[in-house]
Order: C-alpha cells, then sequence, then structure tokens
C-alpha cells in the first residue's frame, strides 16, 4: 500500500484528482496501474456527484430551461440515448448554439427538436415527459414527492443507458437508499408541500451528504497529513512540505482568550505548540513507512520555497525541480528505461495542387488568418475546426457588424453619387437611413430576446450611419459608387479565393478608385503598411481587381465606423485622395523603405504570394504574430498556447 501525502488537500482535492487521473492515464502500463487505483480520503457532496448533479438538473426543469442546463442535460450520459445520441444531441447543441438562445420554453424546444430532426428520439422523448411533468404539480407529502421524482427518473432513462462503473453503483445506491429516504423522513416534521420545496430539500440533502466512492483497488491512497495517523505504508511520499506548511502559523481564536489557548496548547496557538506538532508529525510521518520521500515545492512561479527546517537530516528530500530534472521513467521490473521523445509537428497535409489554381473556401479569411497565425489558418480553413459559439445577451458584435453592412449596402445602392448624397438634407439623409434601417431589422433572423432590443438597436444603427455618412462620407472629394459587395474571384499564388469589397468608389475627375471596407471594431494602419501584412482583403483588390473596373486602385480604406470613433483609416497613393488618410509616403511605410505606391503594391504582392505558399504548404505551426491574434481567436483551447507558452 503506497500513500502520498497532500497537507491543504481540501483545497487541492480537485487538481490532485486531475493531476493523479491524468498521470495514471499516460501510464506505460494501464493494466498494472488502472486509473481507478488511487483512492482519495476525503468525500465529496453527493450533489456534485455526475449522476446525482443530472437527476437534481433534470428534476429542476421548469416550463422553460436556460441554455447552460439544457447544453448540460444534452451533453449528460446519465440519460436514455445518452450514448447513442451523443453524435445528433451534439449537433443539436451545436446548432441551439448558432440560434443564440439563451432561455426557450419546452414547447418551443420541443418544435426546433422536431423541425432539426437528426434522430435524436430519447431526447425529444424526455423533453415531452418533463414538459407534461411540470403540469402535474401539487401539494403532497414528501414521501410521495420522492416516489414521484423516482419515478420520473425510471421514465427519463435516468441513469442511463452504458453499463454503470463500481463508483456509479455506489452514487445510485446512495441516491435510492439514502437520499430519497432522506426526504421521505423529513415527513415526520413537514407537511404536505409543492414540488418546488420538495425538490429543494432533496437539493440541500444532497448537499450536505459526502459521497465517497471505495476504490476497487486500494493500492495507492492521497490523503491529508491527520489522516496518516496510526496507518503503515509500503511507501509515502509526502508533498507540499515547505517551511510554509510545517511549522504551521500562529492564528488566536479571536473568541477565546489567548491565555486560556495557550494554555490548553490548542492547536496554532502559540509557536512553541507549532514546532511541537511540527517535530511530532514529521516523526510519524518518518516512520510510517519503509520507503519515505518528503517533498517541497522549489516556488510558486512568484515566491521560491525553502522546505521545512523540521525534514531530518539523512531522509531523502526532493524539490520540485529536481523532480523535473527526472526525464526517464523507470520502464519494467528489470529497471528498463524509456527515454519520452518529443516531436515537432508544425506541418499539416499540403494541399494537392494541380496545373489549375486550388479553389479554397472562406474567402480572403484565409490569407488573414495565415498571417496571424499559421495555426489558426490550418485548424480552421483545411481542418474545419471551429469552437462552439455561445449565447450572448442581446445582439452581439458580429449581428451588429452584419447589419451595418447591409444597411450600406442598401444605401450606396439607391445613393450612388456623392452628388446625390450632397443634394440630400441632413432631414431627407435621416429619413432614407432610418427606412433602411427598418428593412434591415425587420428581415434580420434575431432571437425572442433579441429582438426585445430591436427598437434600441433601430435608434443606435440609425443616429450610428447618420454621425458616419453626414460627418465622414459627404466631407470626400467628389465620388461615383462602382461597386457595392460585389464577389470576384481572384487568383493568389496557387489559391483561388472570393473577395467580396464592401465597396469600390470611383473618384471623379481623378483617375482611380477607392476599396472600402466596413468595420464596427478599431482598425490600425499598421495592419496594412507594417512589416506583416494582417489585412489582405483590401490589398488583394487593390492587386487583383483592376481588370474589373479598369481603373487603378489609388487607395485602400476602412470605414470604422463606432459610435463616437467614427474614421477613415488606410493608405493612398497621394494626399487627399480621402481625408485624413495619408499618402504612402508620408506614412509608416517610409521606415521600410517603400516611399511610394508602386512600392507598396510590390511588397503585398510578394507578402500575398507568401502567405498563400505557405497556406498550400500546409505551415501550421502554433506561432500568432502578437499574442493580441489570439484575443479573438476561438482556437485557444485546440492550439493549447497557454500551455506552450508554460513551457517555454
Ligand atoms: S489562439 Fe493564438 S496561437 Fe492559438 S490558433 Fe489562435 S492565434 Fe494561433
Amino acid at each position: 500500500m503506497v500513500a502520498v501525502v497532500v497537507p491543504d488537500l481540501v483545497r487541492l482535492q480537485n487538481t490532485v484528482e486531475r493531476i493523479f487521473r491524468r498521470e495514471l492515464a499516460r501510464s506505460l502500463f494501464p493494466e498494472r496501474v488502472p486509473v481507478q487505483s488511487f483512492n482519495v480520503s476525503l468525500g465529496r457532496p453527493l450533489a456534485k456527484q455526475g449522476m446525482v448533479a443530472t437527476a437534481l438538473t433534470l428534476l429542476s426543469v421548469g416550463r422553460s430551461v436556460d441554455f447552460v442546463t439544457l447544453s448540460y442535460l444534452l451533453r449528460s450520459p446519465w440519460l436514455a440515448g445518452g450514448a447513442d445520441e451523443a453524435n445528433s444531441r451534439a449537433q443539436l447543441e451545436s446548432w441551439l448554439r448558432r440560434q443564440n438562445i439563451r432561455e426557450i420554453t419546452l414547447s418551443s424546444l420541443l418544435k426546433m427538436c422536431r423541425k432539426q430532426g437528426g434522430g435524436n428520439n430519447s431526447f425529444v422523448q424526455f423533453i415531452t415527459l418533463l414538459d407534461n411533468d411540470n403540469k402535474k404539480s401539487r401539494n403532497q407529502s414528501l414521501v410521495k414527492w420522492g416516489d414521484q421524482f423516482n419515478q420520473l427518473l425510471n421514465q427519463l432513462g435516468w441513469p442511463g443507458d452504458r453499463s454503470l462503473t463500481s463508483d456509479d453503483y455506489q452514487a445510485l445506491s446512495a441516491w435510492r437508499d439514502k437520499l430519497v429516504p432522506a426526504l421521505a423522513a423529513l415527513n415526520v416534521v413537514h407537511g404536505d408541500t409543492n414540488r418546488t420545496t420538495a425538490l429543494t430539500m432533496l437539493r440541500k440533502l444532497a448537499a450536505e451528504q459526502l459521497f465517497q466512492p471505495k476504490a476497487q483497488d486500494d493500492r495507492l491512497h492521497v490523503t491529508g497529513i491527520l489522516e496518516t495517523a496510526g496507518l503503515h505504508f509500503d511507501a509515502i511520499w509526502v508533498t507540499g512540505l515547505t517551511d510554509q506548511t510545517l511549522p504551521g502559523q500562529v492564528q488566536h481564536n479571536p473568541f477565546i482568550p489567548t491565555m486560556v489557548q495557550r494554555h490548553y496548547q490548542m492547536p496554532h496557538s502559540s509557536i512553541q505548540h507549532e514546532h511541537h506538532y511540527a517535530q511530532l508529525t514529521i516523526d510519524r510521518l518518518s516512520c510510517s513507512a519503509a520507503q519515505v520521500v518528503l517533498s517541497h515545492p522549489a516556488g510558486d512561479g512568484v515566491v521560491s520555497f525553502s522546505p521545512s527546517q523540521f525534514i531530518p537530516v539523512g531522509i531523502h528530500c526532493l524539490s520540485s525541480q529536481q523532480h523535473d530534472e527526472l526525464t526517464t521513467l523507470r520502464g519494467d521490473d528489470r529497471g528498463a528505461v524509456v527515454t519520452l521523445e518529443s516531436l515537432s509537428d508544425e506541418v499539416g497535409c499540403e494541399l494537392a495542387l494541380t496545373d489549375q489554381p486550388y479553389e479554397v473556401a472562406g474567402g480572403t479569411s484565409v490569407l488573414k488568418d495565415q498571417a496571424l497565425c499559421p495555426f489558426r489558418a490550418y485548424a480552421h480553413h483545411q481542418l474545419k475546426v471551429r469552437a462552439l459559439e455561445t449565447p450572448q445577451t442581446g445582439i452581439d458584435n458580429r449581428v451588429r457588424g452584419d447589419l451595418i453592412h447591409k444597411v450600406c449596402e442598401r444605401f450606396w445602392g439607391e445613393v450612388t453619387t456623392h452628388r446625390q448624397l450632397c443634394a440630400m438634407t441632413d432631414d431627407e439623409l435621416l429619413q432614407c437611413i432610418k427606412q433602411l434601417t427598418d428593412e434591415v431589422l425587420d428581415q434580420a433572423r434575431l432571437n425572442d430576446q433579441a429582438k426585445e432590443l430591436l427598437s434600441i438597436e433601430r435608434t443606435r444603427l440609425t443616429a450610428l450611419l447618420f454621425e458616419w455618412i453626414s460627418c465622414f462620407e459627404r466631407q470626400r472629394q467628389p465620388f461615383s459608387v462602382v461597386a457595392v459587395e460585389q464577389r470576384q474571384q481572384v487568383q493568389v499564388g496557387p489559391l483561388l479565393l472570393t473577395a467580396v469589397p464592401d465597396r469600390v468608389d470611383c473618384l471623379d475627375g481623378q483617375s482611380g478608385c477607392v476599396v472600402i471596407d466596413y468595420k464596427s471594431g478599431m482598425v490600425k494602419n499598421s495592419d496594412l503598411i507594417g512589416d506583416s501584412l494582417l489585412e489582405p482583403q483590401l490589398p488583394i483588390y487593390a492587386l487583383k481587381g483592376l481588370e474589373q473596373h479598369k481603373q487603378q486602385i489609388v487607395a485602400v480604406v476602412f470605414a470604422q465606423i463606432r459610435s463616437g470613433e467614427c474614421a477613415f483609416k488606410g493608405v493612398a497613393a497621394d494626399d487627399d485622395v480621402m481625408p485624413l488618410v495619408k499618402s504612402v509616403a508620408k506614412s509608416a511605410a517610409v521606415k521600410r523603405g517603400i516611399d511610394d505606391w508602386p512600392a507598396l503594391l510590390d511588397d503585398w504582392d510578394r507578402q500575398l504570394d507568401q502567405l498563400a505558399h505557405d497556406f498550400s504548404n500546409a505551415q501550421a505551426k502554433v506561432n500568432p504574430v502578437a499574442r493580441s491574434a489570439c484575443q479573438f481567436c476561438d482556437l485557444a483551447r485546440l492550439c493549447r498556447i497557454a500551455e506552450c507558452e508554460e513551457g517555454c
């Protein structure tokens, strides 16, 4: 029998269990040391046990269900069909996330499930049962509530149809033989009650009752210091023996006189007591096994720790630093050594290129992702991995951005020249924007909650676009709109991409066009003219869009449409093409030796070609151009950038 002693086990229980599971799962000999072969001496509230938590969640579903609960139930293995319908339930959950549903009535959920199809028969069945059960709520005794809860859970197929492990059986027994009878026993002191009260009492009992499954294999014990008293092991490893842990700190109980605490040698009453206790503890632990290892962390990343002064000379004491240096694992009884290898895997499967350009879905975002981080491009556009969406309160930023695009698209479809714009009075302009905003919002597919905010969004959007068009578009040199959201296929290196510039304006009286991209977020000029090209869409169009408009592109600009922060940002061939947009010669590109428009186009061409080749060669290194690139990336859990940085 082996023991691992963790002094602060109450606080660290979750972490310790996770580490043991992870390390045993990685074991070279799982048949000898199975994952469930350790036993933690502390119990957990029964309510936190997965099977019981699912039962309590199921019983607490009312006429409507919030998304967090719904998502939990869809993923729970403790329901009928949890295994068979796992894939279709995952698809249903993903679909519900995309609908941005934060709360839904059971009847609406049923309609959605049926509309979505996908073979979630058991799930549909138990939502129907839950919906019907809620209608039967009435006052009755706690005994009857206990029976009714059990009956409902049986009908719902709880605890699922997968075979139960030993821990599961013990949890099921704890529910049936202890928890529900404990609820029924309260009937003596409690009259008839409604469902909500009965369920609250059941929850309270489950939270108070500790559950500690008996391990199948109890060769490895994880315990606190006190629990080892009187026990003897074959080997013992004591962790965390820093000078902060032993001796403990003096902490007087504020409700008992200090003299009394000291007189009766109460814990933490004096430094003498703590020293005495530390010495006793170390002596006891040192004699509790034939093999003893005392260890301490070298630090917590900020503060360095020293070993406890009570660790006797002659006992092997290991610091976490020394432990990290042990890079080999003892392989078998004969002492063979297995060296762990590391594998650098930064290139994926190359695209199967032919003589023809390779058509890639995803538009110019392919190259944008490649510029921001090669792994991001590979995961998004080759592996097709996306994080699940999280339902938002109200209208999320992406939808807001879409609404701006749609209203602008309609506006510039009607008002096609600067002259026409200037001929409109403020009132006419406002009315026009209002009307277009109404049309766009009426057609927008928003969830019920977002629809409640429509009037606020209508006012906000109208005011924002009025500010933008009257203060910025009107102040420009005369222009004519020649393209709005026009799709065009462009070849970049070996790739064929679809570019959709938001707008192209032809400058009246000058030779040249301006490409405009609407942005509802903040944008930086450096994303276009810095060392790395991070916004490739506009440069792609500047380079490849010439054939269509027969005129040279002389400026690429972002229309930053944000309340109070509206601005044109970008770069132009000459000054005065767009308000406050600098020419290349006066821009920061000069620092990179680029001082005119043709040189900038050449630089963009080179960078775009490189990005396209990197993508086709499946360069997939986790290498964000800057840490800020990860801020709005959905792949952090997949690429594990945080762990990479910790390991560096
Ligand atoms: S989170 Fe950062 S490192 Fe990870 S894929 Fe996204 S951009 Fe790259």
